[in-house]
């Protein structure tokens, strides 16, 4: 049966998370300090955020640039050393207010976009660092770096654009097995001296951790189930 929202416990369920990270990690014989758990807070209002924050949470995901700036600037005031990272599609025209608002770009994943972000960079005086978004396994639908593409992408983005650069993410398709992908992601890294890896969300985080994570995305596991619209990959708003 579904918990109803009053019944979650997200300090609870972060403390579970936790303690899986530690255990995958072990297994991997992986430092668990070198594995950032990313609590994406999509779809759930502040005072569902709140008690995470409170209990010395301080790294999130949001989705969507719109909803991101209506919630965080007050949270952040609030527990200083917060770090944001936008793990959804970015518009150009929303460049610039994700520049402003976060610490990490996840999702950069077309000429045109790193672009209109150097030039915001350059604008704001600030740099969050980005992760290449690789469409792993070649999904038509899907955004995302070609795999065959990236070693160019990233250097031109390195090159052209001076961006920083620190790793990649993919978003494995739905209904495989995701540890190949995340083993494929993770060889492409170390191809690129990238040592950063986001990938890994509620359903697989642990044998994304087996593969190399240093970046976990996990909501469900921790807020609770969110409407339907805020599903995995959602436009941007
Ligand atoms: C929503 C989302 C997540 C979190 O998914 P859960 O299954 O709720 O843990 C992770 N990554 C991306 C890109 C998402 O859009």
């Amino acid at each position: 049966m579904p918990e109803r929202p009053s019944e979650i416990d997200v300090v609870a369920n972060l403390r579970a998370v936790r303690a899986e990270i530690e255990h995958g990690a072990a297994l991997a014989g992986r430092d668990p300090r070198s594995i950032e758990l990313l609590a994406v807070a999509k779809g759930h209002r502040a005072e569902r955020i709140r008690p995470a924050l409170a209990a010395g949470h301080r790294a999130f995901g949001e989705n969507r640039v719109q909803e991101a700036a209506a919630k965080w600037p007050a949270l952040r005031e609030a527990y200083p050393g917060l770090r944001l990272h936008l793990i959804g599609p970015l518009q150009t025209n929303k460049a610039r207010d994700a520049v402003a608002l976060f610490d990490a770009i996840e999702t950069l994943d077309r000429p045109h976009l790193a672009a209109i972000l150097a030039r915001e960079m350059d604008r704001l005086g600030r740099r969050p660092e980005l992760f290449v978004e690789v469409n792993i396994a070649g999904e038509p639908q899907k955004a995302g770096i070609a795999p065959a593409e990236a070693p160019a992408f990233v250097a031109q983005c390195r090159e052209e654009w001076k961006l920083p650069v620190v790793g990649l993410m993919c978003i494995p398709p739905e209904g495989d097995d995701p540890a190949p992908h995340f083993l494929s992601l993770a060889a492409l890294a170390a191809s690129l001296g990238l040592r950063r890896l986001s990938m890994g969300m509620s359903g697989d985080f642990k044998k994304a951790i087996a593969a190399g994570a240093t970046e976990v995305r996990v909501g469900t596991a921790i807020f609770g189930p969110r409407a339907a619209r805020d599903a995995v990959n959602a436009a941007s708003s």
